[in-house]
């Protein structure tokens, strides 16, 4: 059976780019008789507020979807996220980073050569040679540290991997284009990637429909599916809507929410034609 989810986070209102992913999910799910969920990724907790997680509700069920409830709020289960970190940390894939944004700066600034991929430079692996005893004496004086995953490691342990991609086809996952991305913040015990690989498998999810902004994340999470023994969902990265200036949509350029949208007179209809049209 095909299981879907739509998995906002409840850090502003949804705009018009959130309904096309919620409707992409429903939809798909509807066609084939399958499940619809809806997750509320709430790990950071410290910008997530309950009146968005409550308009996140309201503004999907006034479009006419419908999901399964319980709801699952990410924010209730860092247990879960944590048992994971656990056995990765078990298999010697994780290290402690002690860095600062401003250290990882400027050492790619003093390196012209750089790794860059599709998100930006790459963390340079500052922290990846510390040893042992260097890195017991930073955590017994409390620096605080993130945990970082060393994919060069872990892609020796799972060799090639690849995923299906509904628009693409069979992708071949590139892992190390991300380089040692964070499992857990420092302020927060978890990372988005760690968080929606675990969830998307312990709630069954055999499609994983989001916009293509997040296709590069889709590396990592099947490396982390791989390591952890969890099943593949097949993927689908949607198109974004794109405002006049082809800009995607974002709650930081002014995209105008769903809310904004339903006050001044647009009907949920009409909210559906403009997705549909522009997707
Ligand atoms: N929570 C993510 C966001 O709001 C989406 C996660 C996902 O669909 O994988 O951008």
């Amino acid at each position: 059976m095909i299981v879907t989810r739509f998995a906002p986070s409840p850090n502003g209102f949804l705009h018009l780019g959130h309904a096309l992913s919620a409707l992409t999910g429903f939809r798909a799910a509807h066609a084939a008789g399958g499940r619809f969920l809806l997750r509320i990724e709430d790990i950071d907790t410290g910008r997530a507020r309950p009146e968005f997680e409550q308009a996140i509700h309201e503004d999907l069920a006034w479009l006419g979807l419908e999901w399964e409830r319980p709801v699952r709020r990410q924010s209730e289960h860092f247990g879960d996220y944590e048992a994971a970190l656990t056995r990765l940390d078990g298999m010697g894939l994780t290290y402690p980073c002690f860095c600062t944004r401003k250290d990882i700066e400027a050492e790619i600034a003093r390196s012209p050569a750089a790794p860059h991929g599709p998100e930006g430079a790459l963390y340079p692996g500052i922290c990846r040679h510390r040893s042992g005893t260097d890195r017991a004496a930073r955590i017994a004086a409390g620096e605080k540290f993130a945990v970082r995953l060393d994919v060069e490691k872990a892609l020796a342990l799972t060799g090639p991997l690849s995923w299906h991609d509904k628009l693409k086809g069979e992708i071949a996952a590139d892992p190390a284009s991300l380089g040692d991305v964070v499992l857990a913040r420092k302020d927060i015990p978890t990372s988005y990637h760690l968080a929606v690989t675990v969830d998307d498998a312990l709630q069954g999810v055999t499609l994983v429909t989001r916009g293509e902004d997040l296709f590069h994340a889709t590396h990592i999470h099947r490396l982390l599916q791989a390591l952890l023994d969890l099943p593949v969902p097949a993927y689908w990265h949607h198109g974004l809507i794109r405002d006049a200036n082809g800009d995607r949509l974002a709650k930081s350029k002014g995209a105008p929410a769903l809310r904004d949208l339903r006050t001044a007179g647009m009907s949920a209809e009409a909210v559906v034609r403009r997705v549909d049209g522009t997707a």
